[in-house]
């Protein structure tokens, strides 16, 4: 059984609808699926309608964007109810947020000389509630300021440069508590992605643990092979299960396409012993 915990829609930052994103993973031979879109659970039920048609398996999920120390992380949510009220309200309070954000994101391109970003990133948004910087990536490649969305991180959007805006999501201990509070099990995702020093690092795997986090990201698109083994090591250190994902966001645009993903180093204890 091939396990992908980890993709994106377009009610989200990916190309595909549901029903094409279920498709797809059933194709490519995905038994379990997940369906885990930024602060969002409005592809959930399009997708369950598509998965039991083509007999693979959906996880409800979701990946919500926190802020911890002065990190951004993304905590995945798996088998999350979404008819849960507590987890819905925290949810319209980030995408309410991410509003604002958009906002002062195009007035810092506007002061880059790249104006008419908003209604371009909103061109390129499938909910209108859910505008990320990948879909005002979008909007610059189609403008011609960089050849593909991997090289607008390099230039734009990030650190100091044209269009970031610092932004508070949600906390760690709120993120944790509404996927627990909704009956599902909160993963640390990518974790090789944050510039954490040793001792950060396990300050939040101890934190993370101790707020009601279960598992790591051990196998992403995001990781190399290295970090495979280095996650799997972290995760067991601290009685943390392991999940796998794609993070596929669409046909040309992810490192990983959806199924397409190694073992769990030995050692490692699958997330999904617990479904
Ligand atoms: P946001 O949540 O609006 O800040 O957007 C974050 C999204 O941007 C991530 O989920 C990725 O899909 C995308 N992203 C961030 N960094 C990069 C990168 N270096 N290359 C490609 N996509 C990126
Ligand atoms: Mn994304
Ligand atoms: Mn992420
Ligand atoms: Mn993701």
């Amino acid at each position: 059984m091939t396990f992908d915990l980890h993709s994106h829609s377009t009610h989200s930052d990916g190309l595909l609808t549901p029903p094409d994103l279920v498709a797809r993973a059933a194709r490519r031979g995905v038994g379990t699926l997940a369906l885990t879109d930024h602060d969002d659970l409005s592809g959930l039920a399009a997708a369950r309608v598509a998965a039991q048609q083509l007999d693979i398996a959906l996880v409800n999920g979701v990946e919500i964007s926190v802020s911890w120390q002065a990190l951004t992380l993304h905590i995945v949510g798996l088998q999350i109810d979404p008819g849960n009220r507590e987890l819905d309200a925290g949810l319209q309070q980030i995408r309410d947020g991410r509003l604002r954000r958009a906002e002062a994101m195009a007035t810092s391109l506007e002061q880059a000389g790249i104006a008419g970003s908003l209604d371009g990133a909103r061109a390129y948004a499938g909910n209108p509630e859910l505008v990320s910087r990948t879909h005002f990536a979008r909007f610059l490649v189609e403008r011609g300021h960089a050849h593909d969305v991997a090289a607008v991180f390099k230039k734009y959007l990030t650190g100091d440069k044209p269009g970031h805006v610092p932004h508070q999501w949600a906390s760690l201990q709120q993120a944790v508590g509404w996927i627990n509070a909704s009956g599902g099990m909160a993963v640390l995702a990518h974790p090789g992605r944050y510039k954490l020093g040793n001792a950060q690092r396990d300050k939040l795997l101890a934190e993370f643990k101790d707020l009601g986090g279960v598992g790591v990201e051990v196998v992403t698109g995001s990781h190399t092979v290295r970090q495979y083994a280095d996650w799997g090591r972290h995760a067991q250190r601290y009685g943390l299960l392991a999940s796998a994902g794609s993070d596929f966001h669409g046909p040309g645009e992810s490192y990983r396409d959806l199924g397409n993903l190694p073992a769990l180093p030995a050692g490692c204890t699958p997330v999904w012993s617990l479904f």
